[in-house]
Formats: C-alpha cells, sequence, structure tokens
C-alpha cells in the first residue's frame, strides 16, 4: 500500500480538506512554512494563508509573527511549527486595537475556552499578551515536532481557494481541496504511509471522521500557553 505513494506525493504532500461546520475546516497533508503575502519577513503554514487574509479584512491586523524557534515562544506551542500567529492592529489602513478586542472576544469568549479552529487565544488575562501588547493565536492541529508541519490542522476557512480571478495555479500542487473529491489515493502527507481508519499514524494520532470534534475539546482542556511573544515595543 505504501509503495505507490512514493513517487506520486512531493514532500510537502496533497491537501485534503473537509468542512466541519461553517467556521470549521479539517485539512490533512499539504503543510508548509511559506512567506505571507503582505506581511515581509514572515512566514506560515500555508494552510493558514486564507485566514490570515480573511482576519486582515475583517479585523485590520498586521502580522508581527508566525513560524518562529525563537526562544521568545513557547517550545510545545504553535510558533515552532507554523501555526500561530501574533497579531495587532494594521495602522496603515485604519486598524485599531478595538479591532483586535473584537477579534479575541469572539474566539474566546469566556476565558481560556477557545472556540475552534483555535486552541489557543493570549489575549487580556494571559501574561505577556492583551490590548496594547499582541494577540496570539494558535490553530489547533496533530502533533508534530518543532520544525515539521502539523499533519493535520483546523482553520476557519478551508485552504486552497485563493484564485478570485481564475487565474491557474502557478505553485504546481494542483489539487483544489475545497471541492472535496480528492483522488483517494492521493491523501497522504508523506509522513505516515496514508490514512487509516484506526488512526494509526504513529506521532501524528490521525484524525477520523468519526472523531473529529473530540481532538479540539481534548487539547482545549490542557492547553499549551506562551508568556511571551511579538507585539508592540
Ligand atoms: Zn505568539
Amino acid at each position: 500500500m505504501a509503495i505507490m505513494l512514493a513517487s506520486s506525493a512531493p514532500a510537502f504532500g496533497v491537501m485534503r480538506s473537509e468542512r466541519i461546520s461553517r467556521n470549521v475546516c479539517l485539512t490533512t497533508g499539504g503543510g508548509r512554512f511559506v512567506d505571507v503575502p503582505g506581511f515581509p519577513g514572515e512566514r506560515i503554514d500555508r494552510r493558514l494563508l486564507n485566514d490570515l487574509r480573511y482576519l486582515k479584512r475583517k479585523y485590520n491586523i498586521f502580522l508581527t509573527d508566525g513560524y518562529s524557534t525563537d526562544p521568545v515562544h513557547a517550545a510545545n506551542g504553535e510558533h515552532p511549527i507554523g501555526l500561530a500567529a501574533d497579531i495587532v492592529p494594521n495602522g496603515s489602513v485604519g486598524g485599531t486595537w478595538r479591532d483586535i478586542s473584537r477579534l479575541a472576544r469572539r474566539f474566546e469568549p469566556v476565558q481560556d475556552q477557545p472556540i475552534a479552529p483555535f486552541r489557543w487565544v493570549g489575549y487580556n488575562g494571559d501574561s505577556g499578551h492583551g490590548r496594547g501588547d499582541h494577540l496570539h493565536l494558535s490553530w489547533d492541529h496533530s502533533a508534530t515536532p518543532a520544525g515539521r508541519p502539523a499533519r493535520s490542522v483546523y482553520t476557519l476557512r478551508c485552504p486552497g481557494k485563493r484564485r478570485p480571478s481564475g487565474d491557474s495555479d502557478s505553485t504546481g500542487t494542483g489539487t483544489d481541496p475545497g471541492t472535496g473529491d480528492t483522488d483517494p489515493v492521493n491523501r497522504d502527507d508523506g509522513s505516515s504511509g496514508g490514512v487509516s481508519p484506526t488512526g494509526d499514524g504513529g506521532s501524528t494520532g490521525g484524525i477520523s471522521a468519526g472523531r473529529l470534534a473530540a481532538p479540539v475539546l481534548r487539547r482545549a482542556l490542557a492547553p499549551v500557553v506562551e508568556t511571551g511573544g511579538v507585539g508592540l515595543r
């Protein structure tokens, strides 16, 4: 079963996305750290790009840090795996802390009870975070070591639908995960030998369709928090 995957899967794999609810999309495979358009010097898992674009438009965010192995961030948090964002207002487009507070409140209406797809929200009440400093967002995901994209990630918007002008996909990755009809053969991310209904994907643990809500809820009970970050200095 693993043999056919060797030639078909590129290093970063093929994405397969599944919309769970209006504001939660589960994507497996396709993780890769990329430059963030509009925020020079910042990198992040490319599966978050649509979310960042949405947040930029709706909440006037400015990204001060994404993928980072800087020790200022929690080692077991999401910056070292490209699934976290440190955010301040984007003053150049009229953004204010009011926008950022609105964003924080929407996804953490009650302290330490983040709303999916977020695993942890760092803002008022969290050391090193808050209005006037920065907002931290961690997207929920399957387990992965620092420096390696997670196999699965939850996002607000499904990735891969970023071509409003109808241009062809210049990255050459091909598959549009938004349609949900990806060739079932090409579902591997190159790290665990394919999707198994028993979830025996080694360190990733796998996520089967029947247990989608469980990882989100379970992780929220024992959150990894961080006390640093990159905000206004
Ligand atoms: Zn952070």
